[in-house]
């Protein structure tokens, strides 16, 4: 099939023409989920001094030397240090110093002694009498029980690097680090249409000959899942007018992206096509792709803001997304995750047609590995089979034959981390 587009070939096109997104600086709690855009330098030690990591006393650890329950070492106690006191004063020989978790740990003192090997307990709190002194019921090493300064994160530390989706963990290392701004890659925003005129919206009654708006829906979610933000406009019908204003009001939005779903397939209603070359310039590309063949890819507007048309069929839609929009929308993010894939055993013979193929499959683990079976139906339109799928399993171009036992890369669609 000479005339159809290599799938690789036509996402290399596209990533040609993605630039990626500028700057923008959010306050902590709005990053979550966002890209990180210049790698964070820690201008602190983490913890910034020497701390006890117990409740208990702080001591000099040769005073504990042969500290057993039948002989126990005696300190006077001399300080008090709560949680938040920066201590003044030393810790000689013979004595300690009252101590609770995070305090600082005092000059002279090198280790702490857990209260649970003293004779003391203060269960009531730290607001408990301060002993004259205790009785310590075991050795401890110098560092015991201690967190030295910068043990966490020195300064001068890249504690995350450009490019990283930023997670609760990452937040709150920004946050110990005083970092309450971070610069992040603005998010995508993209304008999605959906057109024809069977299409009515989810909220609608059906009548004869109409179907829900399920697409638009459908790739709001996948927009969401890559980091972006959708923008849905209400249903183009098949005419020259809707689909012009439609595509002019998604021109008007500013949008770094604009998806349509339908309306590009041969033979189909021609206006969609009409509009795309009044306002842009568009490829109307064949690509060797099962299920999603058509797909147009160009620039619409002054701005020549990237434009994907996706095939109407929901599996289509959703593959095409899959496999050349995902790529561009990661691009402008600065993103670079992998697809998740697995390889995994075939279970049961399969035709192909030569054209790369993603066929909705079930995974199992195995002893020796995953192993695949098609969930049944491969219908493009066929939206339980992607509500059933455990990933999308790739059969290469120029292969027709599926043997059972072969071994091919299955494109995960669910979380199995836990399987
Ligand atoms: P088309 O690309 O216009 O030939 O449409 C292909 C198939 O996808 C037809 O069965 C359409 O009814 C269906 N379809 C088109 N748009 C949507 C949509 N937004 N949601 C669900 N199905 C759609
Ligand atoms: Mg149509």
């Amino acid at each position: 099939m000479p005339d159809l587009l290599n799938p690789d070939d036509a996402v290399s096109r596209i990533l040609n023409v993605i630039a990626p997104l500028d700057d923008e600086r959010v306050t902590l709690s709005d990053a979550l989920d966002r890209v990180l855009a210049a790698p964070v330098v820690s201008e602190i030690d983490l913890p910034p001094f020497a701390n006890s990591s117990m409740d208990g006393f702080a001591v000099r650890a040769g005073d504990t030397l042969g500290a057993a329950a039948d002989a126990p070492r005696r300190l006077s106690v001399v300080m008090d240090i709560p949680a938040g006191s920066a201590p003044a004063g030393t810790i000689e020989a013979g004595s300690a110093a009252r101590i609770m978790t995070g305090a600082p740990l005092p000059q002279g003192a090198d280790a702490v002694v857990p209260v649970e090997d003293t004779d003391q307990s203060w269960r009531g709190g730290d607001s408990s009498p301060l002993p004259g002194d205790i009785a310590v019921f075991r050795q401890v090493r110098a560092g015991d029980s201690v967190r030295p300064i910068g043990e966490d994160i020195r300064a001068g530390q890249t504690l995350i690097a450009a490019g990283v989706v930023l997670r609760p963990q990452e937040l709150g290392a920004l946050a110990a680090i005083g970092c309450a701004e971070v610069p992040v890659v603005r998010r995508p925003r993209v304008a999605i249409v959906s057109t024809g005129d069977e299409l009515v919206e989810v909220d609608q009654p059906l009548a004869p000959g109409k179907i829900r708006d399920s697409n638009s829906i459908t790739l709001a979610g996948l927009i969401r899942r890559c980091g972006g933000e959708p923008l849905r406009l209400p249903i183009a019908r098949d005419t020259l007018e809707d689909v012009r204003a439609r595509f002019l009001t998604a021109l008007g939005l500013l949008p770094d992206m604009i998806l349509s779903s339908a309306g590009v397939s041969v033979g189909a209603f021609d206006v969609v096509r009409a509009v795309l070359e009044e306002l842009g310039e568009i490829g109307f590309w064949r690509v060797n792709l099962r299920p999603g063949k058509p797909l147009a890819f160009g620039a619409l507007g002054a701005r020549r803001v990237p434009f994907f048309g996706l095939p109407g069929n929901p599996v289509s839609a959703m593959v095409t997304f899959d496999v050349f929009v995902r790529p561009a929308l990661l691009k402008m993010s600065r993103r670079s995750d992998a697809v998740p894939t697995v390889q995994a055993v075939v279970d049961e013979p399969i035709r192909s047609d030569g054209r790369r193929s993603y066929l909705r499959a079930f995974l199992t683990r195995q002893a020796d590995g995953w192993h695949a079976r098609l969930t049944g139906t491969q219908s493009s339109g066929a939206l339980m089979s992607m509500v059933l799928a455990d990933g999308l399993l790739i059969v290469p171009e120029g292969v027709t034959d599926v043997p059972v036992g072969a071994t091919l890369p299955v494109r995960v669609l669910k979380d199995i981390s836990g399987v």
